[in-house]
């Protein structure tokens, strides 16, 4: 496995429609696995091929068991050609990007949405996400169209730098030892305060 480099706004690649996977290979798995090493390096909850240059359909996502709650269970998704098939609710919360680093925005995401796609054995699958595995889906399937977080940005908001939110959380909370850090990543700034709303 290999960690690869990951392409930042700005290269055409990201602006690009992915094109559709035909046939699951070797060569696609070892993208998949190197994918996964680079998301896991990063650190980050989820990467598109685009955004390794690969302009091709797939997108890995991992959350930690107890990503947003206590007793949310591990996640770990390799999805070829996933597709949305359902959507419901809308929920605003704050992102990041792998190849936006630095910065995070507030976007609106469906809250519960179905997407299905295939895994690497090339057989047909189905999921169902909510709250924030919902949003990294969306994010990650938004890279193989050439969309962005930045283009979704809330009306009236701007993007913040994460050091920014590092330094008040710092002086908020200094005395808080259970508190993660807040997770800027691929596809979900993430902090555990702003999930309940
Ligand atoms: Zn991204």
């Amino acid at each position: 496995m290999a960690i690869l480099e990951i392409v930042l706004e700005g290269d055409p690649r990201l602006r690009q429609k992915a094109t559709k996977i035909k046939t699951v290979d070797g060569a696609l798995r070892r993208l998949a696995a190197d994918m996964r090493e680079t998301m896991l390096a990063a650190p980050g909850v989820g990467l598109a091929a685009p955004q390794v240059g690969v302009t091709r359909r797939m997108i890995v996502v991992h959350l930690p068991a107890g990503y947003a709650e206590e007793g949310d269970p591990e996640i770990d998704w390799t999805l070829i050609n996933p597709e949305i098939v359902r959507a419901q609710g809308r929920e605003v919360d704050q992102e990041g990007c792998l190849s936006i680093p630095g910065w995070v925005g507030d976007v609106a995401r469906a809250d519960r949405i179905t997407v299905k796609g295939m895994d690497l054995d090339g057989k047909g699958v189905r999921i169902k996400a909510e709250g924030w595995a919902a949003r990294v889906l969306q994010h990650e399937i938004d890279h193989l169209d050439g969309i962005l977080y930045v283009d979704r940005l809330e009306p009236d908001t701007t993007l913040r730098r994460v050091s920014d939110l590092v330094d008040e959380d710092a002086l908020e909370d200094a005395d808080d030892e259970d508190r993660p850090e807040p997770m800027v990543d691929n596809s979900a700034a993430h902090r555990s305060d702003e999930t309940a709303a």
